[in-house]
């Protein structure tokens, strides 16, 4: 569904990521792991839209979408859950999914609320604070709500930056569950994370990140026996 060739990404003079190459099937969901500053935001963040590559290529569903505005790229069905979540914490939760879809619905409402109203079946804990404003909201009522903004556009591709980072053990792995739930209604997910084991745990196949290139890919359970795998990212949760 997603190829990314020879991908070369540069921060001024920095090369964050380095001729990578690789390929997200439909319907899965991939786990990439990696340490800090390894690349992985620049990777998500320029297929995206948000950074241009130097060099290489992005093709989405059989169209190159390399360079592409991030508006654009969300049209063709492309959604990413940045990092530090970027809610809106004085507007309110519904103002907040609402901004997610803010290029759909010009005309027509009642789609625009079944479609919050799917969302919220998924989070079944944003339920009944709708009116609430978003910063009031927990940590993990937060990354929900940055997770369910993203599925406003309806995405046919899910990225999510991190979206672990700050919560407790037990809020990742209603997350990850959440994850595996919206893989079957059909969306792909693509997750990054540093070392999160339950990550690797819902993953159907892994990629593992150093100083902007792949070191290792495989599927889940191959890079779980992996002793050095384990021993460099999986401490946690
Ligand atoms: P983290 O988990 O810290 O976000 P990461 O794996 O996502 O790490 P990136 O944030 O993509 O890594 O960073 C990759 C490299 O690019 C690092 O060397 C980082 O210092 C550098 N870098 C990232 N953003 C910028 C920027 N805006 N300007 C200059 N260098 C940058």
């Amino acid at each position: 569904m997603l190829k990314i060739k020879n991908l070369s990404v540069y921060h001024g003079y920095v090369q964050a990521i380095k001729e990578l190459s690789f390929e997200v099937r439909e319907g899965e969901l991939l786990t990439i792991l990696g340490a800090n500053g390894a690349g992985k935001s620049t990777l998500l963040g320029t297929i995206a839209g948000l950074h241009r590559p130097a060099a290489g290529e992005i093709i989405f569903r059989g169209k190159p979408i390399t360079g592409q505005k991030p508006e654009r790229v969300v049209r063709q069905g492309i959604s990413l859950v940045p990092e530090k979540r970027e809610i809106f914490s004085t507007l309110s939760v519904l103002d907040n999914l609402m901004l997610g879809a803010f290029h759909r619905y010009r005309k027509n409402k009642s789609v625009l609320r079944k479609d919050v109203e799917d969302i919220l079946e998924l989070f079944p804990a944003l339920q009944g604070r709708e009116s609430e404003k978003a910063g009031s909201l927990s940590g993990g009522l937060q990354q929900m709500l940055a997770i369910g903004r993203g599925l406003m556009s309806r995405p046919a591709l899910l990225m999510l930056d991190e979206p672990s980072i700050g919560l407790a053990p037990l809020v990742v792995r209603e997350i990850m569950s959440i994850l595996v739930q919206l893989k079957k209604t059909g969306v792909t997910i693509v997750l990054v994370e540093q070392n999160t084991k339950s990550a690797l745990n819902v993953a159907d196949s892994v990629l593992v990140m150093e100083r902007g290139g792949i070191t290792h890919s495989g599927n889940s359970q191959d890079i779980i026996a992996d002793a050095l795998i384990q021993e460099a990212y999986l401490g946690r949760a």
